[in-house]
């Protein structure tokens, strides 16, 4: 280069050689891994793909020793081709899509045919152009699946992607490369020979198959932390979760003294509900009611399951007439919808007992204690209403509500 610079002399068949222990390292690194974990099967696809990478360095450095070995290099390259075909089937399976069994076969069953039909007599650049279009094909479609991936926050499929992306135009290039200047041309050798190759491969086996393992711990971390923060039946906020959000919106309103409102929200006789229809239906009138409230919400609402039948709404940033306007739409809007549910006339209704802070003073326990009293009046009054917690409505000193949040940390 003009630079001066020039690479190192690579030696072809050490670099096969790496390449050989390395892709057979992490194949079996990933099938133990797959072995441990059953919940997906990516890495199953992916340590197959791995395993099957060993060959191709080999069957080249065979093919190498004598024209008579010569058939080993479309071989070498069909079983590269079907390697990569597996990583794209891998990152489909990892959002739940089908393997695309033709494809995967297709693409290394074409080039074989096709080498072994127009190219004779067989050399190491037979079929090279179908071979290098195939991988680069493999691995776009590859790049697409772990795209569409980071759609659930996985940090390392943005990362795949980008490496899928290189390494699929890197081929493209080299396949531009090989019909343009040729395999005997300088400047073919110096971008895209069988050294750089290797070397590229090398490279991307060890960066793929490290973003490959944290794509699954991601996404296991997701999966522990929402077990951890959200109800089984409902998918809203477990209690702790609710106590912590609320607490945390509370703190930053708190400094600028914005309004905020909570809401306690629980079914009306739902002991009768369970008795009458049993405990299983019961438990679809909670998750109907779960639905039906979390449509009314934005996006910044923290809404959650306190316990039992008794659900928590916090608004940040809401006064007491927006407040309870909204209280009014969930339990109209429950009242309808659980009218008549899976043909049944439940009848279940809401109340709601409304507590809000024109300033917020950052604490929670006060105002989960309003609100409760406030839904013990919505239950006195003769349900499915909302009632907001004011001091003149309050109920005497004498009869207070316990102060439940502390039991639930
Ligand atoms: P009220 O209108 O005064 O609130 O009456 P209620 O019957 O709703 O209140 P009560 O506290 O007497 O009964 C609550 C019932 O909720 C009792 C309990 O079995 C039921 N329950 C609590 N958790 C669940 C659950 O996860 N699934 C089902 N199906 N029922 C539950
Ligand atoms: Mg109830
Ligand atoms: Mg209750």
């Amino acid at each position: 280069m003009a630079l001066g610079l020039s690479l190192p002399a690579l030696d072809l068949p050490t670099l096969q050689f790496v390449t050989f222990l390395l892709s057979i390292a992490t194949g079996i690194l990933f099938m133990l891994d797959a072995l441990r974990r059953d919940e997906s099967e990516s890495p199953r696809w992916w340590s197959l793909a791995f395993l099957l990478a060993t060959f191709p360095p080999i069957l080249y450095l065979l093919a190498a020793r004598g024209p008579r070995l010569a058939v080993l290099y479309p071989l070498g390259n069909a079983v590269a081709t079907l390697a990569f075909a597996m990583v794209w089937s891998g990152a489909r399976r990892f959002h739940a899509r089908s393997v695309q069994w033709v494809a995967v076969f297709g693409g290394p069953a074409v080039l074989l045919w096709g080498t072994w039909l127009f190219a004779r007599p067989l050399d190491a650049w037979s079929g090279g152009v179908l071979f290098f279009a195939l991988l680069a094909l493999y691995s776009l479609l590859a790049a697409k699946e772990f795209w569409q991936a980071s759609g659930s926050r996985l940090p390392s499929s943005i990362v795949l992607t980008v490496v899928a992306v290189l390494h699929g135009s890197f081929y493209t290039a080299r396949a531009v490369a090989l019909v343009w200047l040729g395999p005997d041309d300088p400047r073919f050798m110096v971008g895209f020979g069988p050294e750089v190759a290797t070397t590229e491969m090398l490279v991307l086996i060890v960066v793929a198959s490290f973003l490959m393992v944290s794509l699954g711990k991601e996404r296991s971390e997701i999966a522990l932390h929402r077990a951890a923060t959200r109800d089984g039946l409902t998918q809203t906020f477990n209690r702790p979760e609710f106590i912590r959000l609320a607490r945390e919106q509370l703190r930053r309103h708190g400094v600028v003294r914005a309004p905020v409102a909570l809401l306690l929200l629980d079914l009306d006789h739902f002991k009768r509900i369970n008795d009458t229809y049993g405990h299983p239906f019961g438990d679809t009138v909670l998750l109907l009611f779960a639905r039906t409230a979390s449509q009314q919400l934005r996006s910044d609402d923290i809404f959650g399951r306190y316990g039992g039948e008794e659900f928590a709404l916090f608004l940040p940033g809401v006064g007491a007439p927006e407040a309870q306007s909204i209280a009014e739409r969930v339990r109209e809007a429950f009242a309808q919808a659980g009218r008549i549910v899976q043909g049944e006339p439940v009848g279940a209704t809401v109340s709601i007992g409304i507590a809000c802070e024109e300033r917020s003073r950052g604490e929670l326990s006060s105002l989960v204690q309003r609100a409760d009293r406030a839904l013990y009046q919505a239950k006195a009054a003769g349900r499915n209403r909302c009632v907001r917690y004011t001091p003149e409505t309050a109920m005497p000193a004498a009869e207070p509500a316990p102060l439940r949040i502390a039991s639930g940390g």
